[in-house]
């Protein structure tokens, strides 16, 4: 088992015995996990490597500050039904350690640029905390009355769990 870089993109390969002919891809917190059949020649594990790290680089790079923008949009209409303020939201590489992070104050948001590879529903459950936050401050009731009207809220703070154990 190696992981590798390719395009950015951290791939682990397994070797699978059972597997014959199918290669399957799947992220796993950060990491690409590829696996491909027991015996499959290295020089085409490295061709399979390149073409999955670059269908998920190019879904990465779809997601621009506009797509959270839209997201936002969306999720406040759909799960807050109070009206928000005016507020922006964009992608940060400084934010490592945290997820999302909203500042009341400035009304700005920020989504951590890790999270450009997670599925969408992870993205939108920290859209969706991070807008709620607008609203109310700490992580009271109030404020888990409308975030977990989300129904993916408990699956993706698993998730998110899964990638900030990956990182330690
Ligand atoms: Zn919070």
């Amino acid at each position: 088992m190696n992981k590798a870089l390719y395009n950015g993109v951290k791939i682990k390969v397994i070797r699978s015995l059972k597997r014959k002919k199918t290669i399957s891809a799947r992220l796993v917190g950060e990491v690409l996990e590829l696996r491909v059949p027991r015996f499959l020649p290295l020089f085409k594990v490295n061709y399979y490597a390149a073409l999955f790290a670059k269908k998920f680089a190019k879904k990465e790079s779809k997601r621009s500050d506009s797509f959270l923008q839209k997201r936002a949009r969306l999720l406040s209409g759909k799960y807050l039904k109070k009206r928000l303020p005016g507020y922006e939201i964009a992608w940060s590489s400084r934010q490592t350690k945290i997820f999302g992070i909203c500042n009341k104050k400035t009304k700005s948001i920020k989504i951590s640029a890790r999270l450009k590879r997670a599925p969408s529903w992870v993205i939108d459950y920290v859209v969706l905390h991070e807008l709620a936050h607008l609203l109310y401050s700490g992580h009271g009731k109030d404020f888990w009355g409308a975030v977990t009207k989300y129904p993916k809220t408990d699956l993706a703070k698993v998730f998110l769990r899964g990638v900030a154990f990956g990182k330690a």
